[in-house]
């Protein structure tokens, strides 16, 4: 973090340092272009005076080391200081052509951009000749010469005062490095820190309990699931060898024998349970989402349990809209069973179960009534705990697996779909699956 900071503080400075001097050089290279523009433009109004008065003598006596040139008003060159050839004529340059229309002309000609250039002044006199002065100048070298003993300082100052920056940082950020969130003294930290160390703790707390009950969670499931396999795995070793040790007559073979398979068909339903609730945990391993039309979900799983509620005088009816909504369809048939099934299975003889489909708010829902057993108010939030029953050897005699709602409330869960329970005992229960809006 310090050397963060510390590079980041130095790349700053630097570009600020890089703008600033762009700037001031820009700047410094105008401003000596300039001065050397009205230098000359100074010169040669004074030489215009002296050749007004003693002619091309007065330039030649002049002493100077800028280049003078003489223009006659036809564009002959009448004198050069710079060349012995008089014979050419230079109305082509710009400063001249300037001078000759508007009366002063200036230009600036760059033998190599950035290094010297030649700064031309041309003046027109009042009998119509042109004087021109011209002097090599390095703009560039002279802006750069003025702007770098500025930089270098600032570039200094930089580096010092990056390198304190660095050490500030590191005196300030100690405390915190050093600091063990564990732990933390509190004697040794800023007081400015306090409020963030007692979020980091409650976190922790928080974090800890979770895991703590996670555990627990685990170690109860395990329990569990061991209990609710070896329970039907004892039975089933138990007749097994009753019959082995030829102590069952018989006529009485059948009724052992339907008693074994009844045991295997519940740890089949068991483990298919298990499974089922460890994938939802995972929430991997389902096919992709699709579009799952709820109440023909609904009218399949009732026409599958009507012969199992008709042998108890139950009647099962869809009712309702139709209702869409997008997810995994496996998920949603198992949860929608095991609801319509509770619903039978927690029934009375000749009871009766609607389950009703259709939207309400923009969200699609599927709705399980019975006019069963119903669950106390006490155990209606447990109920959707694993292996919770709150009758457990009335659940047991009718094969529940005490996981059927959890898979309801784990498959939910899946779907961003909330679950709602009503119930009265004596009376019945109501529980109420809304899924999401469906997205278009
Ligand atoms: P099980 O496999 O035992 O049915 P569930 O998880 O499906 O397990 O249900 C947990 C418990 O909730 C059941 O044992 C039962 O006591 C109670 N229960 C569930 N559905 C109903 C219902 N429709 N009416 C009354 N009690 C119910």
């Amino acid at each position: 973090m310090t050397r963060r900071i510390f590079v980041d503080v130095l790349l700053l400075s630097l570009g600020v340092l890089l703008i600033c001097g762009g700037i001031f050089f820009g700047l410094r290279y105008a401003q000596t272009v300039e001065e050397n523009y009205d230098a000359l433009a100074e010169e040669a109004a004074y030489a215009l005076t002296g050749v007004a008065l003693s002619g091309q003598s007065y330039l030649e006596a002049l002493e100077t080391t800028d280049r003078v040139t003489w223009i006659g008003p036809d564009g002959t060159v009448r004198y050069d200081s710079g060349s012995a050839d008089l014979t050419g004529t230079r109305p082509g340059d710009p400063e001249i052509r300037a001078a000759f229309t508007e009366g002063e002309g200036r230009a600036i000609h760059d033998a190599v951009p950035g290094g010297v250039s030649t700064i031309y002044v041309a003046v027109r006199s009042g009998d119509g000749s042109v004087l021109r002065l011209s002097r090599p100048v390095s703009p560039a070298a002279y802006a750069f010469s003025s702007v770098s003993p500025v930089l270098w300082t600032a570039l200094l100052l930089l580096l010092v005062s990056a390198a304190l920056a660095f050490s500030v940082s590191r005196r300030i950020l100690r405390p915190i490095n050093e600091m063990d969130p564990e732990n933390p003294d509190v004697s040794r930290v800023y007081p400015e820190l306090l409020p963030l160390i007692s979020r980091i703790r409650e976190q922790q707390d928080q974090i800890r309990q979770e895991a703590e009950s996670r555990e627990s969670l685990r170690k109860e499931f395990t329990a569990n699931v061991s209990h609710e396999l070896k329970t039907p795995l004892t039975s089933i070793s138990g007749f097994a060898e009753l019959m082995r040790d030829g102590l069952v007559p018989p006529e009485r073979i059948p009724e052992f024998s339907s008693d074994i398979y009844r045991e295997s068909q519940r740890l089949i339903a068991l483990v298919d349970d298990i499974m089922r609730l460890s994938r939802l945990d995972e929430a991997q391993g389902f096919p992709d989402p699709e579009a799952v039309s709820l109440d023909g979900m609904a009218e399949e799983i009732c026409r599958t349990l009507e012969p199992l509620a008709a042998r108890r005088g139950i009647t099962i009816r869809t009712a309702g809209t139709e209702a869409a909504t997008t997810g995994v369809r496996q998920v949603l048939h198992e949860m929608i069973y095991n609801l319509v099934d509770n619903a039978v299975k927690y029934n009375v003889d000749g009871g009766s179960v609607t389950v009703e489909t259709g939207i309400r708010d923009s969200r699609p829902y599927v709705a399980v009534t019975d006019t069963g057993i119903g669950i106390p108010e006490s155990e209606q939030e447990r109920v959707f705990e694993r292996f919770y029953r709150v009758d457990k050897s009335h659940s047991k005699t009718i094969g529940g697996t005490g996981l059927g709602l959890s898979i309801v409330k784990h498959g939910a869960q899946y779907h961003h779909a909330s679950v709602k329970l009503e119930s009265k005992p004596g009376e019945g229960t109501r529980i109420v699956v809304s899924f999401a809006g469906r997205e278009s």
